[in-house]
């Protein structure tokens, strides 16, 4: 039995990506023109397909939350399983499905796609309205807490699945109309003359707009920038809560800084910044813009984690960010991976990419272990203590799991890498009007067409990001005069870039120019050498002390790499100790734990606590030979 739709000759299938603005500076290159071939990436998305979305599956039969629709289909009242939000992590699992199946054809996962939906969908009442949580027998009346009932936060994340849907297999599919339904009823709820309030969890707002662009439809982009527009205005009960919380105590285009609960932050972010492409509005993109760049220079840890307090998972004031307490949730940098590319899209600017790059190698790529079976929610840059291994059998508390665990009472995070993964191959590339931009390095085939209409091949081969050597093969390519540029992070210094043509240096990027035919190769070459980082002088949490980076990544000494019964507590670095690569991705830095260094191996963040439990510190104290003078007690 063949399950896998046939692509219906649609326009809209052929921009299989996860954000297709109309307009900007840039275009994306579709993910189905991406084909990631190994490397870091390539290798994290087939973990993905054969381990994480089946685990995903697996674990949501297991703790009900799949049989919840089942229930509301059947209009059974038995208790339903999970938290108020369960649903939207079916949605995203539906997502990450939507574009597997798009990436590689899978019908045996179709199938599986094909039975979530029918799940899901025979839960949908006759108006189009859907939720397993509320308007059902002995559950509360639909709508009735929007504060923190999730209901348009979890119809977001399904008809975000329906987009990814609708983008690969195109609009003819039972997901995509049943999610418009949902929109639907949204607008007929929600519009200018039905109820003026918003969800206390932003999701609904990029959402809808994605929708716009896919279908045509003009209602759900009126309808996003209303809710948009909506926040800040004091319309949701906060009760222990502040506003800020949820983004509803300074309107969206008077915002100088994100605030709040830094995942619903990222997501109205990401929402306000799709209205402002769709509408023509660069007052609320410059705006969103401005929140960016100051969160980024004053609330954002190293790894490019965002959020530094358990309390309300929310952004701290400017220069807070402790490693210890760092909560980083894995959520808030898939989050940050939306908001930087949509402004790199929008703006060009391509120093947005950075904070995309930064966010995928140090917190998206830390969340999954090896096996892509467990994972972290909060990624702090220190621990004190050895963690407690997550429990096996039954979901973990979600801040507490001191290790990667199987799967959480709040499970977000799982389900969100595993949507962000299947879709990375559309996060690579651009094009503009001239060529090709790279924004991220990956071993890769990219077959695509050019601004205008003519089409280009590459081949991309590199061992990024342990080795800062970018290869690409020009397989097709126009006759005429064309670019390919590429981005340069903020960390690289002396990028050289060779080939048959004129080499350009932009803002953050560097780009060759000329008729460059197939056949030919053109070399970047990023210094990845191993440095040492200090941090800025403004934040209290971390002065004195250093960290490692070598290209993207950032590096953490474990307490299994320490001598034995040392104390990582009492590790400090020389003043001049420079770090020196060792085998693989694995750095040797001299530390000391008592009076002379010695040189220890670091390990990339990303791969903490895969040895058993474990302390671990990003940060490291700078040895001072400052003494305390006799009589003056230390203080801590
Ligand atoms: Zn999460």
């Amino acid at each position: 039995m063949t399950l896998v739709p046939t692509p219906i000759p649609s326009p809209l299938v052929d921009r299989v990506a996860p954000v297709v603005p109309s307009t900007g500076a840039l275009r994306p290159v579709p993910a189905g023109d991406v084909t990631l071939t190994g490397g870091f990436w390539g290798d994290r998305q087939e973990i993905n397909a054969r381990a994480t979305i089946l685990h995903c599956l697996t674990w949501m039969e297991r703790t009900g939350w799949i049989a919840n629709f089942d229930l509301t289909a059947n209009g059974d009242a038995a208790p339903r399983h999970g938290r108020e939000f369960a649903d939207s992590e079916i949605y995203k699992l539906l997502e990450a499905m939507a574009w597997e199946i798009g990436r590689t054809g899978d019908t045996e996962l179709e199938e599986l796609f094909q039975d979530l939906s029918r799940r899901v969908l025979a839960a949908q009442s006759p108006d189009g309205y859907l939720s397993t949580q509320f308007g059902g027998p002995g559950q509360p009346e639909r709508y009735s807490d929007l504060e923190w009932g999730h209901e348009l936060y979890c119809a977001g994340h399904l008809i975000q699945a329906a987009v990814a849907r609708a983008r690969t297999v195109g609009l003819d599919d039972d997901l995509v109309r049943g999610a418009i339904r949902v929109a639907d009823h949204v607008v007929a709820e929600f519009g200018p003359a039905g109820r003026e309030l918003i969800d206390g969890h932003p999701e609904i707002e990029p959402a809808l707009a994605e929708l716009a662009r896919v279908t045509g439809d003009e209602r759900y982009l009126r309808q996003a920038a209303l809710f948009v527009e909506r926040h800040g205005h004091g319309l949701l009960r906060p009760g222990e809560a502040e506003p800020a919380y949820f983004q509803d105590e300074v309107p969206v285009r008077d915002g100088t800084v994100f605030a709040g609960h830094a995942v619903r932050a990222m997501y109205l972010a990401a929402g306000a910044i799709d209205v402002a492409v769709e509408t023509g509005d660069d007052e609320l993109l410059t705006a969103v813009e401005r929140q960016w760049q100051h969160t980024l220079e004053r609330r954002t840890y190293l790894t490019g984690g965002m959020g530094s307090r358990h309390d309300w998972e929310s952004f701290g004031e400017d220069d807070e960010l402790p490693s210890d307490r760092a909560y980083s949730e894995t959520c808030a940098a898939i989050g940050s991976v939306m908001v930087g590319w949509r402004l790199l899209l929008a703006t060009g600017a391509e120093r947005h990419a950075d904070q995309i790059e930064r966010a995928l190698f140090n917190v998206v790529a830390t969340a999954p272990d090896a096996a892509g079976t467990s994972f972290f929610y909060v990624n702090p840059l220190r621990r004190t203590v050895p963690g407690v291994p997550a429990l096996a059998d039954e979901p973990s508390p979600r801040a507490s799991s001191s290790q990667r665990a199987p799967w959480f009472e709040v499970s977000c995070c799982p389900t969100n890498t595993a949507r962000t993964l299947a879709s990375l191959a559309g996060y690579v590339a651009s094009t503009d009007e001239t060529g090709i931009r790279i924004h991220q390095f990956a071993p890769a085939e990219i077959d695509t067409v050019l601004a205008d209409g003519s089409p280009l091949r590459l081949r991309v081969a590199t061992g990024y990001p342990v080795d800062g050597r970018v290869e690409v093969t020009v397989l097709v390519a126009p006759e005429r005069t064309w670019s390919i540029s590429f981005r340069v992070p903020s960390w690289a210094q002396n990028v050289t870039l060779e080939g048959p043509g004129e080499v350009e240096l932009g803002d953050c990027r560097i780009a060759l120019r000329g008729a460059i035919p197939a056949g030919e190769t053109v070399v970047l070459t990023l210094p990845v050498e191993p440095r040492i980082t200090h941090p800025d002088r403004r934040i209290d949490a971390v002065r004195g002390c250093v960290a490692v980076e070598a290209g993207p990544l950032v590096y953490c000494l474990e307490s299994v790499d320490a001598p034995v019964g040392a104390d990582l507590a009492e590790a400090s670095v020389p003043v001049g100790a420079a770090p020196l690569r060792g085998d693989g991705d694995v750095l040797a830095l001299p530390v000391a734990f008592g009076a002379s260094a010695s040189p220890t191996n670091l390990i990339p963040y990303h791969r903490w606590a895969e040895r058993g439990s474990s302390t671990m510190r990003v940060w490291l104290p700078l040895q001072s030979d400052q003494t305390i003078p006799e009589g003056e007690e230390a203080h801590s």
